[in-house]
């Protein structure tokens, strides 16, 4: 095994380390590698280790890179603030969608999804932290964004995803990714199933409390330059 792949197996074994501490089925967590600054090179290098999702912030950014490792096949997720003119670009590059926010940008995704595609698999951002300066949908807010989705038949909603303001500890931690499991309980029977939280700071905390998809960057790639 390549050097460069030892990050990428080191992350693994900590996730099925923390499903079978916390109880939870194994496989039932999967890694998003968070390859926003990475050049394609770095990202061919985990793809050679068997990472298949990769996820994204900018879309400008992310285009010549998803552009470059086409022949991979791999599944990009966009998981940046979503600017309503860069609707068009995300519904035809990426197979997810974690940072919905507003019926508007759904809606345009919606309509701007190539037939030949698949529905775009999406989340809904919470704003779980309650920061002002965050983006996200409020808790109370989201039963009405969730219904506006009925409308949307390009779009297949698949649950919620948060980035929780840094805690001072691991009880911290897993107190704001339980209050997002708590918002998905009412969703269950609706057939949402995912809960995209966790990143290098606090994966394990989020699959203590339920986290299907974890978004990790540095603890893969090493710091952002
Ligand atoms: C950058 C980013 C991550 C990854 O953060 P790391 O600390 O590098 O693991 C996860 N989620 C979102 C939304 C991000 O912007």
């Amino acid at each position: 095994m390549p050097a460069i792949c030892q990050p990428l197996q080191e992350i693994e074994r900590r996730i099925r380390a923390a499903e079978r501490r916390f109880g939870r089925e194994e496989g039932s967590v999967k890694l998003v590698a968070v390859s926003k600054t990475q050049p394609p090179a770095a990202i061919a290098a985990v793809a050679d280790g068997g990472q298949h999702a990769f996820g994204e912030n900018y879309v400008q950014e992310a285009l010549p890179k998803i552009e470059a490792l086409a022949s991979r096949g791999l599944d990009w997720h966009f998981i940046g603030h979503i600017q309503a003119n860069k609707t068009l670009a995300i519904a035809t590059n990426f197979a997810w969608v974690h940072t919905i926010d507003r019926l508007k940008v759904a809606a345009r995704l919606n309509a701007q999804r190539p037939r030949e595609l698949a529905p775009l698999d999406c989340c809904i951002e919470v704003n779980i932290s309650n920061e002002a300066s965050k983006s996200g949908v409020s808790l109370a807010a989201l039963p009405e964004l969730v219904a506006g989705f009925r409308e949307l038949p390009r779009l297949r909603l698949r649950g919620l995803m948060s980035l929780p303001a840094p805690a001072a500890d691991f009880a911290a931690q897993r107190a704001a990714f339980r209050a997002l499991f708590a918002a998905m309980e009412p969703l269950r029977e609706r057939g949402l199933d995912t809960l995209s939280m966790g990143t290098s700071a606090d994966f394990e905390a989020a699959i203590a409390e339920g986290a299907t998809l974890v978004r990790i960057g540095t603890a893969l790639f090493g710091p952002r330059g």
